[in-house]
């Protein structure tokens, strides 16, 4: 049995059948197991049980830098940590990821969920993305129209079917300090460099959100609803200070998952071993010894409770899996 403890940033003791820490590209050429996991730190899944397969640790590092005119093409092996990325880059006077500061995890699994903060998503800043194919033993290139980032989601979310370790990503990056500040709580802020807008970032993130060194989450559990304008101009009558913020399409605005479960009353309770963060009801957390499915009947309390109150269904953004592999909330 492989100990998935410390591979799972709820902390939740579970176990795989077995556990590969993965290198290099080649020692993925070695693998022929058909149960497969790929995990990278750990930070956005939830292991219901013990999983009756094969786990992937990927620990594929290296970094490439090229500069191009006023842009830097830089590409990371997908193993590296984002964060440590950033430090790095931001040393090397190279721009772009610093709002993204402080989000745990590898630099692989970003694209995946492209993950976002603070008003920038990753998918905007990446040109491109290798990945092998564990099924058919080759290495594929999507471009970044091949990848087809949207919110919290890409194509390797929806593929889950092909099995693609991904094991690299390249960035289009800048050779100047251009701040992104459409972040309400960044607006009308003056920053003299990259380094004082990622410290200001992480000061922000570390107000609200629980670090998982010393409590285990998984960040935000759930996703930020996207509903129809109607429905949200109704429910908007009834409460009139819900935010409500725009989507890339005209007919759909997106609720803040958060807001909605604290008016639910589901902010910084605790049930057993689990609760809400008391600063950001959107986090889960392990206030103990957590069981796996204490963590479930939490998720599915807050799903009930925030429907009873908005007739909003909430959505799991963390990856969720079983002894057999991913599991749909649907279903459970
Ligand atoms: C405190 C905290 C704060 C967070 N804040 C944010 C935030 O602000 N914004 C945000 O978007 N997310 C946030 N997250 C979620 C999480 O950090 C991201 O989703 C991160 O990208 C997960 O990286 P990971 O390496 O831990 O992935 P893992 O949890 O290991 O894996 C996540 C999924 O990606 C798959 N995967 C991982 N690596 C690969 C690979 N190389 N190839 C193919 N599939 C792979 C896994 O199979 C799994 O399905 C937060 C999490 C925590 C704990």
């Amino acid at each position: 049995m492989f100990d998935l403890t410390p591979y799972n940033t709820f902390g939740l003791h579970v176990h795989s059948k077995n556990g590969i820490i993965i290198n290099t590209e080649n020692d993925l050429k070695t693998v022929h197991e058909d149960e497969i996991i790929i995990l990278g730190h750990g930070s956005d899944v939830l292991f219901t049980d013990d999983y009756d397969g094969t786990v992937l640790i990927n620990k594929i590092k290296s970094l490439n830098i090229t500069q191009e005119g006023d842009f830097f093409k830089v590409k990371v092996g997908s193993g590296v940590i984002l964060d440590d990325l950033i430090e790095s880059l931001l040393e090397n006077k190279i721009y772009g990821l610093e709002n993204l500061s402080a989000i745990p995890g590898t630099v692989g699994a970003a694209p995946i969920q492209n993950v976002g903060a603070y008003g920038v998503e990753i998918g905007d800043l990446i040109t491109e993305i290798e990945a092998y194919d564990l099924q058919r033993h080759f290495r594929e290139t999507f471009s970044h129209e091949r990848c087809e980032f949207a919110y919290r989601s890409s194509y390797f979310k929806h593929h889950c079917e092909r099995k693609l370790f991904i094991t690299s990503v390249t960035f289009r990056l800048f050779s100047r300090f251009i701040p992104k500040l459409t972040y309400q709580g960044l607006k009308n802020l003056h920053f003299k460099d990259g380094a004082a807008l990622r410290a200001r970032i992480e000061k922000m993130r570390s107000a609200k959100l629980p670090d998982p060194k010393l409590i285990g989450n998984a960040g935000s559990f759930f996703k930020n609803p996207e509903i129809e304008k109607e429905v949200a101009n109704k429910l908007k009558e009834q409460y009139p200070d819900m935010p409500v913020y725009p989507t890339n399409e005209a007919h759909l605005c997106k609720l803040a998952a958060g807001w909605l479960i604290e008016k639910a009353g589901c902010r910084g309770i605790t049930h057993g071993n689990v609760g809400t963060w008391e600063e950001q009801a959107l986090v889960i957390v392990n206030r103990g010894d957590a069981k796996p499915n204490e963590v479930v009947a939490l998720a599915q309390y807050i799903i009930a409770e925030v429907y009873a109150k908005f007739g909003i269904l909430l959505v799991p953004e963390v990856r969720t899996y079983g002894p057999k592999g991913e599991l749909s909330w649907k279903r459970m």
